[in-house]
């Protein structure tokens, strides 16, 4: 006889898995070059002014704003020039009365001067192989100079702890002297296929076979989380050997993800793995499509996902279930795919008993997010996978949908939601 299972809403199968989450992974120090997209393992915290010295933004003379005090076009004042520096030199002289110093952009200021005037806008003159400047206009005493502390001030916190790291992220970090940086471990994230129909990505095609195409779609969407794929092969469907390997995988890796096997066919084996392993079995069937048959469980505090083997379920269930469980190792809240509101741009007439996902395109037509469905809508289905930039969310209870309505999308390249429902 054929298992009943119960149908749990999207949102429950999602919180029993937040419920469940550790919300702070190990922490690792890596090279500077290697830190773009990892999160910070720590706050990042100012330990000096930047800049660190008062400094010039322009090529110019450095001077004393008083000795300009009666300059102007008709009787210009006239300044000596005692020295030249660029950036990365220091005076040896302090300025006195009418002297100036040549200065390049970068460079500290000189003491006894409090103003910069730019080079364009003096005439120099020699004069008994001496320099002078000529200066036709007033200079206010701190013209021209970029303060000691005006981008950053020594002991502020500029960055949160869990802060995914960007190019500008990495500017700080090398501003601050971190050659190597501290972020959270990427986990290893195990990946299984099963299913004796499966063939590897470089072996012909034989007739009733097909080519493992999630295992490596999931080490893509692992990879893209900031976590580690490891792949641990395919699986053909017989329930040693799928126990066993599983059994074995688990105790190697942080997480284990497999596809195929999740229903209640005669070949779909996970569920009796799970119990076999005593496994908790968070849910085994949730109320939406596709991926309705995607099951949880947890076995000594590591999460089992059996996501479905149909591509387009698959897919959706690692980005609902195993995102955010990745994610919330980082101590970022951003865990979820980001959630916007869309306007349809197309009917969707399927009836809708289940909350259902499906794979779409966004795109900005005018000022405003508009989403229509890309590809063939069918949870078997591969290509609309790569063509789609968002999932359309759409409630269920519903008898479909019209063209200009407002959606729920999710985007896959986002920024990331604290949550899908709700306030963000
Ligand atoms: P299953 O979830 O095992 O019942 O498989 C559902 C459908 O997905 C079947 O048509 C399988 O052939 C297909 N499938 C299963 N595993 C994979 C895979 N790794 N890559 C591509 N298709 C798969
Ligand atoms: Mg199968």
């Amino acid at each position: 006889m054929v298992e009943r299972r119960t149908p749990i809403p999207v949102k429950d199968a999602v919180n029993k898995i937040m419920d469940l989450v550790k919300r702070s992974g190990e922490i690792e120090y890596v090279a500077i070059e290697e830190c773009l997209g990892r999160y910070l393992g720590q706050p990042l915290k100012a330990d000096h002014d930047v800049p660190p010295f008062n400094r010039s933004p322009y090529d110019g003379f450095a001077l004393r704003s008083e000795d300009t005090k009666a300059a102007s076009s008709e009787q210009p004042v006239t300044i000596e020039v005692i020295e030249e520096i660029g950036a990365g030199t220091v005076a040896i002289a302090s300025l006195k009365q009418n002297q100036a110093i040549r200065i390049m952009t970068g460079a500290q200021i000189p003491n006894g001067a409090d103003a910069v005037i730019m080079l364009e806008l003096v005439k120099e003159v020699q004069k008994d192989e001496k320099t002078y400047i000529q200066v036709k206009r007033k200079v206010a005493a701190g013209d021209n100079i970029s303060r000691q502390g005006e981008d950053v001030q020594n002991s502020a916190v500029l960055l949160d702890k869990g802060t995914k790291i960007n190019e500008g992220t990495v500017a700080l970090l090398a501003t601050f002297g971190y050659a190597k940086v501290p972020v959270f471990k990427k986990p290893v994230v195990g990946i299984i296929a099963t299913g004796s129909e499966l063939l590897e990505v470089d072996q012909a095609l034989e007739p009733g076979k097909i080519r493992n195409s999630n295992g490596y779609m999931i080490a893509a969407q692992i990879q893209k989380v900031g976590a580690e794929p490891k792949f641990f092969g395919k699986l053909a469907d017989d329930f040693d050997t799928c126990y066993q390997k599983i059994k074995q995988t688990l105790a190697e890796v942080d997480v284990l993800v497999t596809t195929g096997g999740v229903s209640v066919g005669d070949f779909d084996h996970l569920p009796g793995i799970y119990k076999k392993l005593e496994a908790e079995i968070l849910f085994n069937k949730i109320a939406m499509r596709p991926g309705s048959v995607t099951t949880v469980a947890v076995k000594d505090g590591k999460f089992l996902f059996g996501l479905s083997g149909n591509p387009s379920a698959c897919f959706v269930g690692f980005e609902l279930f195993v995102r955010p469980a990745i994610l919330s190792l980082f101590e970022t809240d951003r865990v979820h795919l980001q959630k916007e509101q869309a306007i349809l741009d197309k009917d969707f007439p399927k009836p809708n008993p289940f909350t259902r996902f499906v794979r779409s395109k966004v795109s900005i037509e005018k000022g405003k997010l508009v989403v229509a469905p890309v590809g063939l809508d069918k949870s078997g289905v591969v290509s609309s996978i790569a063509y789609a930039n968002a999932l359309l969310m759409l409630p269920g209870g519903t008898r479909g949908f019209e063209r200009g309505m407002e959606v729920d999308v999710l985007l896959l390249n986002g920024e990331g939601s604290a949550s899908l429902w709700g306030e963000q």
